[in-house]
């Protein structure tokens, strides 16, 4: 154990988080903690390239020593505490921060996205096992990721779980009060966790990354407040105000209502990062100009205007207005009713990026409108499609990226026995039957080609669910057309 512990605080040392002058300290405090005797012998250690690579063998230990138990939860609840010890206060951390945004802000990104990863706040090592892939046809391209990173948890685990006492605090996983929290059976540990004040139009918010990555630098701003999600004016402005302030991040806010939102409704927050999504390269269908605006239609599954300026303000009167408009906006024919009684149904999850000296702004137009023959949403993906997908679309997937389950690795191995080796699927693969069925006869399968056929049948799937969620399918676009140009200003 002393060589593992060893190998992290020469770890921590090389990727700057803490310096030599720290180690005593730091070795003094993490063998406290894992109860190990201190010495002055000189210890070997290994190279390592992860935290994880030492926090693994480390928490071996602790279990043979039942010290903790071998649950998921319980080594992730203390290995926060090994590396919190790392770890500098947050006044430290947004100092240092802000110091280095004065002279760049994207030096100032990769510091904090580096400290994140080394201190283990960002489980890389779980990130990389994702699989990741693009779908490719002459009209679209988008991205696929299997999301591997959330290991399943043990039965008897969840059983703890149920047991262990609920609280309240923080009120959500989002809420600032989670910078240092050492997380329980039923919350993650936030120990090392750092949040960066950042002032947005006089008003104070958070920066941090994900701790489950989806992306690049996937990063969330999130209200001092625990606020719902609102679409409003207020969104525009402080989209295209974090674009200014991160140097070639995009920002984007899921929807506000229920279904063609995020899993996050409760706190308000947005989402950026470093990193080109498929929306980007959408081409226009339709272009007019509002003065210096260009306002383009995009050919993209999902409805989606795209705004582009160096007037900023008139972007947000714009958009603005487009929101209104979109809000009160019905078509029977196209089965798009603004409300029903008093409950809204349309809003828009927007996305802002600086490109080529303008500003962007892409609104997606959404509806979360159900009815008996589409009960989980009529603009959502459809029954068809949910053996791939039946989850929300937010605005990840709206602009792209694909998160798929993690169950679609066994169920394609089980499809692929099936075809093989004619064992029956089981149970739970079943689901796939009716589209494996129609891949039979579309295809000619072989052990080399099975993979990449059912990948990019995966990313057609992933197209369909994005042509579901779209307001205006491809032959409406000229309700489409009479929207935009309806706008009042
Ligand atoms: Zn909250």
């Amino acid at each position: 154990m002393k060589a593992n512990v060893e190998s992290l605080i020469q770890y921590e040392i090389k990727k700057g988080v803490i310096s030599k002058r720290d180690y005593t300290y730091v070795k003094n405090q993490l063998y406290y903690l894992l109860n190990l005797d201190l010495s002055m012998d000189k210890i070997d250690y290994i190279k390592i390239d992860h935290p994880s690579e030492a926090l693994k063998p480390i928490l071996d230990q602790l279990v043979s020593d039942n010290v903790i138990e071998d649950f998921k939860t319980n080594r992730d609840l203390f290995d926060a505490k090994i590396m919190n010890i790392f770890a500098s206060l947050p006044s430290v951390v947004e100092n240092k921060f802000h110091l280095i945004k004065k002279t760049s802000s994207k030096d100032a990104t990769n510091f904090l996205y580096n400290y994140a990863k080394s201190l283990n706040y960002i489980r890389f090592d779980r990130i990389l096992k994702n699989i990741s892939f693009d779908y490719k046809t002459k009209n679209i391209q988008l991205q696929i990721t299997i999301n591997l990173s959330k290991p399943e948890k043990d039965p008897k685990e969840i059983i703890a779980q149920a047991k262990a006492i609920q609280s309240n605090y923080p009120p959500c996983v989002l809420c600032k009060e989670n910078e240092g929290f050492s997380g329980n059976m039923n919350r993650d540990s936030r120990d090392q966790h750092r949040l960066l004040e950042l002032n947005i139009e006089n008003k104070k918010w958070y920066f941090q990354y994900s701790p489950y990555i989806y992306y690049n630098e996937h990063a969330i701003v999130l209200s001092e407040k625990h606020e719902p999600m609102r679409i409003s004016k207020d969104t525009f402005i402080n989209l295209l105000s974090l674009v200014d302030q991160f140097d070639s991040y995009f920002f984007g806010s899921n929807a506000d209502l229920p279904i063609v939102g995020g899993s996050i409704l409760s706190h308000e927050h947005y989402q950026g990062g470093r990193h080109k999504f498929p929306i980007e390269d959408a081409k226009s269908i339709y272009e007019l100009k509002y003065g210096d605006v260009n306002v383009n239609l995009l050919n993209w599954p999902l409805s989606t205007i795209r705004l582009k300026s160096t007037n900023k303000a008139n972007m947000i009167h714009l958009s603005t207005k487009i929101l209104e408009s979109w809000k009160t906006y019905s078509n029977p024919e196209l089965n798009i009713y603004s409300n029903t009684l008093h409950t809204p149904h349309n809003t828009i999850t927007p996305i802002a990026r600086f490109k080529n000296g303008l500003y962007e702004l892409d609104l997606v137009l959404r509806n979360n409108r159900t009815t008996d023959m589409y009960p989980n949403g009529i603009f959502h993906p459809h029954e068809d499609k949910h053996h791939i997908k039946k989850e929300n679309i937010g605005l990840i997937e709206a602009i792209g990226l694909a998160i798929l389950p993690a169950r679609l690795v066994e169920e394609i191995y089980d499809l692929r026995n099936y075809y093989f080796n004619h064992i029956p699927l089981p149970e739970k693969s079943m689901v796939h039957k009716t589209w494996f069925d129609s891949l039979l006869k579309k295809y000619e399968f072989t052990q080399n080609n099975f993979d990449e056929i059912i990948k990019f049948e995966i990313g057609k799937v992933f197209e369909n669910v994005l042509i579901d969620c779209g307001v205006f399918k491809k032959k409406d676009y000229d309700a489409f057309i009479k929207f935009i140009n309806g706008v009042k200003l």
